[in-house]
């Protein structure tokens, strides 16, 4: 039994431990999967709100681009003057001539027409153009409204004007003539945009100091002939407000066409492009072939993250198993103890106190069940002698291969205890006392060829033969057995005396 318990231990700890590591590892596994799909649901529900604002500025420039298209195809003459128009006023000096169209309440609805060269000298066709310009306001200032932190909207001209929201005051004519050179009017333009599509440019530093902004461009045309470019202006800080925050792992990038950043959740500097895309990067569209929303997410991030979350679990299953080891640990030492308490060391037999319980048992089942049931009570004759010629240690010897003996020639329904030192009872389940005086013969005579190591010792024993009776208990037939025995050892030992049968 301790051998089975030594042999069963080991065994038991590595099989938990590898429980411990599959179910760990599966579940780390599941939990990394787990976090792939949540980060990619997650960054598509967030570029929404960022789709959202690019669509609105979309909407928006189509509005400006039909609003002013539509002035400018209405004949000079069919025209309407636009009331600002009366408070042109040309600088000299500056060489700038400038409209101040304010007459809304605020002042912050301010937008300005600046231009070059001197009002007196426009033909018909630019005072119409700078006519139609000025309808523009109202939808400025519906911009200024619809976008949060549009930093400027503005037309301009080829013709040498642009009208701004808002208000903006430009040093001379070469400072306006710069405007020309900057990436909202350049990658607008026919040359490079022939299909007239809307551009969003890289990111640039505003000449106005509104700090980094990208452009929204959109060609205008009159009669199909480009006459100039409508553009809104979104500041690096709206973006990077509509990139998510915190709840992502890894770093977000709003990215152009070409990969540049337009802003980020992380440090960048002007013109950075990502070069470093990995595996587990994702990408979304917010604007075909403009603008990309990329989460750039690092294995390790994402295997940190699985071990945290999955480490709660993992806890738990530890401790299960920990508890399941600890309660077969227990039960193992459970039966190892009841093994000992019930066991003589010896012999291996059952021991007087088990006996008394396995008979009793014994005895309350073949009563109900009216079955038969016999006793052999055996003693060893002369033992002391046994003792006395061989020593101790033979004698122990003898008790031993007895006991051998006496578990061959029974079954496992059959009950063998060592009763005292010498002494021996075997409960023979379901037998008569004829076939239990068989037995018991066979035993003797068995017992008679008993060798140890080299010593014919001529065993003998005395056996007492009973049977369970209607009113018999354990003690009533410990009795009984007890007195045949005593008869069997007066006969002058060696033989089995059976009770009378009545
Ligand atoms: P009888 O034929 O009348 O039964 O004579 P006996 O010598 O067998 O009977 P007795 O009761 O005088 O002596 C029993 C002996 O059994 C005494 C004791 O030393 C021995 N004995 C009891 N238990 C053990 C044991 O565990 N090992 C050994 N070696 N001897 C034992
Ligand atoms: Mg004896
Ligand atoms: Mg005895």
């Amino acid at each position: 039994m301790n051998k089975k318990f030594k042999k069963i231990a080991p065994l038991l700890i590595i099989s938990l431990i590898t429980i411990f590591f599959i179910t760990s590892y599966s579940i780390y596994k599941n939990e990394i999967k787990q976090i792939k799909v949540n980060i990619e649901y997650e960054l598509v529900n967030k570029s929404l709100n960022i789709k959202e604002y690019f669509q609105t500025s979309e909407a928006l420039i189509y509005s400006l681009k039909y609003t002013i298209e539509d002035k400018l195809n209405i004949e000079a003459f069919e025209s309407i003057m636009h009331p600002a128009f009366n408070t042109i006023k040309y600088d000299k000096k500056k060489n700038l001539y400038k409209i101040m169209n304010f007459y809304g309440i605020n002042s912050i609805d301010l937008s300005t027409i600046v231009g070059i060269g001197n009002p007196q000298e426009f033909g018909k066709e630019k005072i119409h153009e700078i006519n139609s310009a000025l309808h523009l306001k109202s939808i400025f200032n519906a911009s200024m409204e619809i976008i949060p932190d549009l930093k400027w909207v503005y037309y301009t001209s080829k013709n040498d004007f642009i009208y701004i929201s808002p208000n903006y005051d430009f040093k001379d004519d070469k400072n306006l003539e710069e405007q020309y050179q900057n990436a909202f009017w350049t990658e607008a333009i026919p040359k490079n945009n022939p299909e007239s599509n809307l551009i969003i440019t890289d990111l640039y530093k505003d000449g106005a100091g509104k700090g980094l902004m990208t452009t929204l461009s959109m060609p205008i045309h009159k009669n199909d002939i480009f006459q100039g470019i409508v553009s809104i202006d979104i500041g690096l800080n709206t973006l990077t407000h509509l990139l998510p925050e915190d709840v992502l792992i890894g770093e977000t990038y709003l990215i152009d066409e070409k990969n540049q950043i337009l802003a980020s959740n992380t440090d960048f500097e002007l013109g950075d492009k990502i070069f470093k895309i990995n595996k587990n990067s994702i990408f979304v569209p917010i604007v075909a072939n403009e603008v990309n929303l990329l989460l750039n997410i690092k294995e390790f991030d994402i295997r940190k993250e699985a071990f945290y979350k999955s480490s709660g679990k993992i806890t738990i299953i530890f401790l299960l198993l920990l508890i399941s080891f600890i309660a077969l640990y227990l039960r193992l030492i459970l039966t190892k103890v009841q093994y000992f308490a019930n066991t003589d060391p010896l012999t291996k037999l059952l021991n007087r106190r088990a006996m008394q319980r396995e008979i009793t048992t014994l005895i309350n089942t073949s009563i109900r069940y009216n079955q038969k049931l016999a006793f052999l009570l055996i003693d060893i004759d002369y033992f002391k002698h046994v003792n006395d010629k061989y020593g101790h240690q033979v004698g122990d010897k003898v008790l031993k291969e007895i006991s051998k003996l006496f578990k061959k020639n029974t079954r496992n329904c059959d009950v063998v205890a060592r009763y005292g030192g010498e002494e021996f009872l075997i409960a023979l389940s379901n037998t008569d006392l004829d076939n239990a005086y068989i037995l018991a013969e066979r035993i003797r005579l068995h017992a008679q060829r008993i060798k140890i190591d080299t010593y014919r010792i001529n065993l003998t024993i005395s056996i007492g033969c009973a049977k369970l009776k209607k009113d018999d208990n354990l003690f009533s037939i410990l009795k009984r057995v007890d007195k045949l025995l005593y008869e069997a050892k007066n006969n002058g030992r060696n033989n089995t005396v059976k009770e009378e049968e009545n």
